[in-house]
């Protein structure tokens, strides 16, 4: 048993992905090639947005974005305290200052309540995340977005076809970030991110600042972009894995479903939490005890994968240091990264072992 399935997906795509790949290194048009377009097109049709634009990963999709924006330094990000370091990093490298709030326990989520005492004259935009694959509150940010005149940029890097009443992830904010990182929900042979909007004017900006600034001119560059392409191999291997992810996110609720049976009667445990109308995509399934020492002894003896996402909070991270951040100052983040354990829940995980890992839960628990 493995924490993802990135080999059990592999074997399902691979022997028609070779065949692709012969074609290209034939064509041999390795950079945003026909491939790219294609995936682009098909991604924002998935997404229900007008544009997506391909890139190298979901942090180049993130800073991109920011930069698209005009995000620079004396602005200020809203970022929540609890997620992958790469959401605070993008603002960083635009030279802005991350700004960090507390997360609600129970979605894992930026605490929408927060965010009005967050906000100062400096505040440009939002990032909220859909962490674990679950949406965040998105009506009640957008409403406080307005109402500031800030931006919203969402990253979805866990949460390819997380929805709201039908809506997916990617299509709430003026951008939505993606990673194609090979343990995500859809995934590359190697980094690969992507960049949806319904804004033709975002667009057009992020096709420039991904390749070098160009206009449509060659050599002619109005504004300082970057080298964040897509490759082509990226493309078509991303491509055929569309083709399953609904069945692959359909198996990784099932999963979720069978451990919510097994585990909701549990004392001292808590369970991740779906609001009315929400579609999560379980990118894993993130359990809270205080009893997790025992627990991830118990794993580790019996061979059970799991792992701590994460362990420690963005705003006790060294690297962010300089912000001037203390422990105590977002006690929601603190006690989850204290209690936090993710179970596996990839579509290639079979019953038995789910019952094999919640009979450990029990054991810790119950016994
Ligand atoms: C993976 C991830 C990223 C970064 O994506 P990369 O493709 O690895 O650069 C950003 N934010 C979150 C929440 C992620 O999980």
């Amino acid at each position: 048993m493995n924490f993802f399935d990135v080999k059990e997906q592999n074997r399902e795509v691979s022997p028609i992905f070779l065949r692709k790949l012969n074609k290209i290194m034939r064509k041999g048009d390795f950079v945003l090639g026909s491939d790219v377009k294609l995936f682009e097109q098909e991604f924002s049709n998935y997404c229900g947005t007008k544009f997506a634009i391909g890139v190298n990963s979901g942090a180049d999709a993130l800073f991109l974005s920011l930069r698209c924006l005009g995000i620079g330094e004396g602005d200020e990000v809203i970022v929540p305290a609890f997620t992958f370091i790469a959401t605070s990093f993008a603002v960083s490298y635009t030279g802005a200052k991350p700004v960090f709030i507390d997360v609600d326990a129970r979605t894992f989520n930026l605490d929408s309540s927060r965010l009005n005492s967050a906000i100062t004259k400096k505040t440009k935009a939002i990032i909220p995340v859909h962490l674990f694959g679950l949406c965040a509150e998105m009506s009640e940010i957008n409403r406080i977005a307005k109402k500031h005149k800030l931006a919203v940029i969402e990253d979805a890097a866990q949460s390819h076809g997380a929805k709201i009443k039908n809506k997916a992830a990617g299509s709430f904010g003026d951008l939505g970030c993606f990673s194609f990182y090979p343990t995500k929900n859809l995934s590359g042979c190697g980094d690969a991110g992507m960049i949806t909007t319904n804004k033709k004017k975002l667009y057009e900006r992020l096709l420039q600042l991904r390749d070098c600034g160009r206009s449509k001119k060659r050599y002619l560059h109005p504004i300082i972009g970057y080298n964040s392409r897509l490759d082509s191999i990226q493309a078509s291997f991303i491509r055929l894995k569309l083709k399953r992810l609904e069945l692959w996110n359909r198996a990784r609720n099932k999963n979720a479903g069978l451990y919510t049976k097994l585990l909701k009667d549990v004392k001292g445990l808590s369970l991740p939490i779906v609001p009315n109308g929400y579609r999560h995509v379980y990118h894993i399934f993130p359990i809270l005890t205080k009893k997790r020492t025992m627990l991830i002894n118990l794993f580790k003896s019996q061979k059970i994968p799991f792992a701590i996402f994460y362990s420690l909070p963005l705003h006790l991270q060294k690297a962010n240091r300089c912000l001037k951040y203390r422990r105590g100052d977002f006690p929601v983040s603190e006690r989850i990264a204290k209690e936090i354990i993710a179970l596996p829940t990839h579509p290639h995980l079979k019953s038995a072992e789910i019952k094999r890992i919640a009979t450990c839960i029990k054991k810790v628990h119950c016994g």
